[in-house]
């Protein structure tokens, strides 16, 4: 079943706590994409500038099943700059410029109306609510995203997103931020009165845990070797946990898959991790994830 996805296209400007610098192509569109088709084909809502850069094209027209509604015009590329401490616990944001951003309109096509899975990824509520307003009124799954910027500046169309996503997906900083609470099953239920029947929380090395109305699922991680770069992390456990539920397997499993493909992502440079990111390589990680979290 296809998955429609809108966030952010960008082109990142990355600094490592070991000294590693550079330009790569980024945004929570863009790690959701890489991640998901492998599961299932994903058609995308986003906008780039003239100046995006021939590869960038090239990646989404190989992983994205659909670019109608990808909106490409004259002016710049949203870019996004990070800087990484030592400790990799913070992340300083150098510079965001929204170029083409600032007055993006997304307009579905007709087919992408229909979807019947759609994942809201990061960016402004206000545009993920005019996607919502686009999709044709059916039973579909709706799965969002979102980020402490926007809990603090526009949490009036978070909480009106809120209303209308079915599983929200967020970071145990983000969930008591939102709620002001600090125990995380507390502030996953407190979640589920603003709308989502289920809350997924990401909890880094600790794994990720699920709040539903008949109790939570906890789920580990795979071992990394090393973490070269965290950047997409969470789109990227997005994109292997959407794309999961697209293709019918349990929410057990979609955290499992979820939980694989963020750790391959974060062993690389920006994409690159899922750029290389092999079957058997994610099936390997699945099994032990599933084991260390008792699952079978
Ligand atoms: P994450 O590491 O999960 O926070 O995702 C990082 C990606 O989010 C980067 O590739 C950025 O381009 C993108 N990003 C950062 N800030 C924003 C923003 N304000 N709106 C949309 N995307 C953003």
């Amino acid at each position: 079943m296809a998955i429609l996805a809108v966030g952010s296209i960008a082109i990142d400007w990355l600094e490592l706590p070991d000294g590693r610098k550079g330009e790569t192509l980024g945004g929570s569109a863009t790690y959701f994409t890489l991640a998901a088709s492998l599961f299932a084909p994903v058609h995308v809502v986003g906008i780039v500038g003239s100046d995006f850069p021939r590869e960038g094209m090239e990646l989404f027209e190989r992983y994205a099943a659909n670019l109608d509604d990808l909106q490409i015009v004259d002016g710049k590329t949203f870019r996004w700059g990070g800087r990484y401490h030592s400790d990799w616990e913070e992340r300083t944001t150098l510079f965001t410029e929204l170029g083409v951003f600032e007055d993006f309109k997304p307009s579905l096509s007709q087919k992408n109306r229909k979807c019947q899975t759609l994942f809201l990824g990061n960016i402004q509520p206000s545009l993920q609510l005019e996607v919502l307003q686009q999709m044709e009124e059916n039973d579909r799954r709706v799965v969002s995203d979102t980020m402490n910027l926007w809990i603090e500046t526009t949490k009036d169309d978070l909480l009106r997103v809120l209303q209308q996503t079915d599983i929200l997906l967020l970071n145990e900083g983000e969930a008591s931020f939102l709620t002001g609470m600090s125990g995380m099953v507390d502030a996953g239920h407190r979640i589920r009165e603003m709308g989502p029947e289920k809350v997924v929380v990401k909890q880094g090395s600790q794994g990720a845990t699920v709040v539903q109305e008949s109790g939570i699922i906890h789920t580990d991680v795979f071992p990394v070797s090393r973490v070269a770069d965290p950047t997409g992390a969470g789109d990227a456990f997005a994109g292997g946990f959407v794309g999961a539920l697209a293709n019918g397997e349990s929410l057990a499993e979609a955290l499992v898959t979820g939980s694989a493909v963020a750790s391959l992502c974060v062993e690389e440079f920006g994409i690159e991790g899922l750029q290389k990111m092999s079957r058997d390589d994610l099936m390997h990680r699945m099994d032990v994830i599933r084991q260390r979290s008792g699952l079978p």
